[in-house]
């Protein structure tokens, strides 16, 4: 008896008016190649108009069936320069399918390519970006944003709080938060990357990690007391650690995946050591879930000059993780 095929990676092409169906028509292509199987969702007319326009089209898109037929000009193209109502549309309408997919075991994940945070909220969304949306849709209450380079030594770095103005994020980083955030990331890197046991650091919240209760009180008061807890969870995780040393020093090559406080804190690094090629992975939900680590650089849009990989290694990486959420049954 031979193992099922995978099922296929649903791709959406995020803002149409961005880099999105850009860098997802030409990374799927080559993943294509590769022999992974991938399904173009959303509406039928931004993937032909992008494929056509890029000089693509020399090979017969994967378009996903339910997107009902289309009728497209060569010459359309980015319709806005910039964040519009119709641009939040589309890429919101592209997420719903790819979801809904996911959780009716149509497909095997998702890849998400670049939102307009400014274009879906124009669009009526709530959501600052994909991974909140997809938590509040998929009915998952504890989703961790992490970011992954799997190239050795591989880099992975977790946040507590995501997409949070800074004044808000001290009285978001609690006990509760971040415990949930460490036994978070634990459970994903055992399910989905087959590590038995993950080391894990969590960085400290103020300079230096407090320094001892002279630059704040929150590591003593609140982030020791979480990895107590996760420890009692059977987590294998250390800290606080200094944020500014411990990337400084190349400390993080000994962790399976760092937990910071605020996105800048972990991001900031992270995208400095990746250098392109790094791909954000949401923990927590049903289903795999992918993007690359940009955003939809509206200024070179159109221009054919942008750069696939990060698509590319994050719709390799979905169909790793995909295959492995099989194999486990
Ligand atoms: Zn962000």
């Amino acid at each position: 008896v031979s193992a099922p095929a995978p099922r296929p990676l649903a791709i959406t092409p995020g803002d149409p008016n961005g880099i999105g169906p850009e860098v997802a028509l030409k990374a799927a292509s080559v993943a294509r190649r590769e022999g992974i199987d991938v399904v173009l969702v959303g509406a039928p007319a931004t993937w032909l108009s992008w494929s056509i326009r890029l000089g693509l089209d020399s090979e017969p898109l994967p378009l996903d069936g339910s997107g009902g037929p289309v009728e497209i000009d060569a010459e359309d193209g980015p319709a806005h320069d910039g964040p519009s109502t119709e641009g939040g549309r589309v890429a919101l309408g592209a997420i719903d399918r790819a979801i809904a997919g996911c959780l009716a075991g149509e497909f095997g994940g998702m890849v998400t390519a670049p939102i307009s945070k400014e274009s879906v909220r124009l669009a009526g969304s709530p959501f600052p970006g994909h991974t909140e949306l997809l938590a509040e849709r998929a009915g998952a209450d504890n989703v961790v944003m992490m970011l992954v380079r799997e190239a050795a030594p591989a880099l992975r770095v977790a946040l507590v709080t995501i997409h949070e103005p800074l004044r808000a994020v001290p009285a978001l980083v609690t006990r509760q938060r971040v415990a949930a955030t460490l036994a978070g990331v634990s459970g994903a890197l055992q399910r989905d990357w087959a590590i038995g046991r993950p080391r894990l650091a969590l960085l400290g919240l103020n300079p230096h990690a407090g320094d001892g209760g002279v630059i704040g009180t929150e590591e003593a008061d609140i982030l020791a007391p979480a990895l107590e807890d996760a420890r009692a969870a059977g987590a294998d995780a250390d800290g606080p650690f200094p944020a500014d040393a411990f990337f400084g020093r190349g400390a993080w090559q000994r962790y399976d995946v760092v937990v910071a406080c605020y996105h800048d804190q972990g991001l900031a690094p992270f995208k400095a050591l990746a250098q392109g090629a790094g791909v954000n992975v949401t923990c927590g939900l049903p289903f795999v879930r992918t993007s690359p680590d940009h955003g939809t650089a509206f200024d070179i849009a159109g221009h054919g000059k942008a750069d696939e990989s990060s698509m590319l290694e994050a719709i390799r990486l979905a169909a790793v993780l995909a295959a492995r959420r099989d194999a486990a049954g």
